[in-house]
């Protein structure tokens, strides 16, 4: 067991982790970045362990993947047991229950009275690559429109999804063909203020729908029910469900990528909940297994089966430890109230994030939902002026003083919240604090 208490027994990153670094430098590719170099060798609730004994706060969850905590018991031992049993069979080549279990709970879980269909895969862009292949088989159209500051992984097709050039995109191109990109209903930036934020952007995306791909030529539309990557923006209200609607009135597929927002971590199993959207086509991954990794596509069982059979795989998609891990730890959400617990959580931050807004004047924006929460920081309140820079000073204190903390957003002002909801309270509490003293150093 490992005490549920931040420990600071070096600097952090401390030396052991610094000669692992080294090491990192003359082994791995400088490609991969490292955002807190402090190397792990535990890990348990809210806590994360260092090579020099440091105990860090988890506020990241290692990019919403841990919501049940590292070190679940229930994920521990299904895994152990799975692993006991056998580790791989190629589900294409002889098939086992675990993998038509995961796909039975992702149909009821999943938005939609209707009835369903899944499919099993690794990564979360692997799962966004599916649901285009699916929908365009589907359609027979070509097109796909994604919408500004989104993020849809680092595959060939996804990043042509994915908006942000650096780091995601830069020189990495050309990229696949048949992408169109629309104005996101972000409400704290939209132009003309935020209570026309849904109708103009909807009125936006219809004409630019129309007049730059054809509603006959569309496949899909997919978005993000919040952004992550992006800035976790919630869309402005109604707008997801008036595109959903669209879609569905001109034969176009809606697919909701809920890699970053499913399974609990809003509040509600899924993000597009809150708007009462019932998409055609889901993606998840990431919070779904408790860092084994497991993706998924869920959708219309009509349009799910409308695949020749081959047409869907991978060897390693749906592996029987990822599913074993992925039942374990949607069945710790189901018994424990997760949903409830997420809520909870944003209880105990957003109080303490406004009085850091009224008490600096740099908080421009304070969205999210549940145990998705971030902060969107600015030099001028008024002029909404990005303050990269800031933000930056503040994710360096955080992680100085033993809390792993997450920036993003397009403009790299977005400080983000995605703590597992097995973390207690003290635990949250005393990440806060480190905030509050991050901005107390930091802010000029
Ligand atoms: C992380 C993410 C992806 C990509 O998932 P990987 O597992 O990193 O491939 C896709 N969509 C969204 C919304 C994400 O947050």
């Amino acid at each position: 067991m490992i005490e549920q208490k931040r420990i600071l027994a070096t600097s952090v990153p401390g030396p052991k982790s610094a000669e692992l670094a080294a090491r990192k430098n003359a082994a791995v590719s400088a490609g991969v970045g490292t955002g807190l170099p402090a190397y792990i060798v535990k890990g348990e609730g809210g806590i994360l362990v260092d090579v020099d004994g440091n105990q860090l706060i988890d506020f990241g969850s290692g990019i919403a993947v841990t919501t049940v905590g590292n070190g679940n018991p229930r994920v521990v031992e299904a895994v152990q047991r799975q692993i006991e049993d056998f580790t791989h069979t190629c589900f294409m080549v002889t098939p086992y229950e675990e993998y038509v279990a995961v796909a039975e709970k992702l149909n009821e879980l999943t938005p939609g009275s209707f009835e369903k269909r899944s499919a099993l895969f690794n990564s979360g862009a692997e799962a966004v690559e599916n649901a285009i292949k699916v929908a365009r088989h589907h359609t027979g159209r070509p097109a796909v429109v994604a919408f500004d500051h989104a993020y849809h992984g680092r595959t060939n097709l996804t990043m042509g999804l994915t908006a942000k050039n650096m780091p995601y995109k830069h020189r990495f191109g050309p990229f696949a063909g048949e992408i169109y990109r629309v104005p996101m209903a972000y409400p704290y930036r939209w132009p003309t203020g935020p209570e026309v934020c849904a109708e103009e952007a909807f009125a936006e995306f219809t004409s630019l729908l129309h007049a730059q791909v054809g509603e006959e030529n569309c496949a899909a539309v997919i978005i993000e029910p919040i952004q992550g990557e992006g800035g976790f923006i919630v869309p402005a209200p109604g707008f997801l469900r008036q595109v959903a609607e669209y879609c569905r009135d001109n034969g176009i597929l809606f697919i909701a990528d809920e890699v970053q927002t499913g399974f609990a971590r809003t509040g509600d199993w899924f993000a597009c909940e809150h708007e009462g959207v019932e998409p055609d086509l889901i993606t998840t991954a990431k919070g779904i297994a408790g860092g084994m990794p497991l993706a998924a596509v869920t959708g219309r069982a009509d349009v799910m089966d409308s695949i020749h059979s081959g047409g869907l795989g991978g060897t390693y998609g749906g592996n029987p430890v990822a599913c074993a891990a992925g039942l374990a730890a949607i069945g710790w959400m189901e018994e424990t109230d997760a949903r409830g617990r997420a809520r909870e959580v944003e209880q105990i931050f957003r109080p303490r994030l406004e009085t850091l807004a009224d008490k600096y004047g740099v908080i421009g924006d304070i969205r999210g939902r549940g145990a998705m929460l971030a902060i969107e920081l600015v030099s001028d309140l008024e002029a909404k002026t990005p303050d990269a820079d800031l933000t930056k000073a503040i994710n360096a204190y955080c992680h100085a003083h033993g809390v792993v903390t997450l920036t993003c957003g397009t403009f790299g002002n977005v400080f983000r919240f995605l703590p597992p909801l097995s973390a207690p309270d003290h635990l949250l509490n005393e990440g806060l604090e480190v905030l509050e003293d991050a901005f107390a150093e930091t802010v000029r």
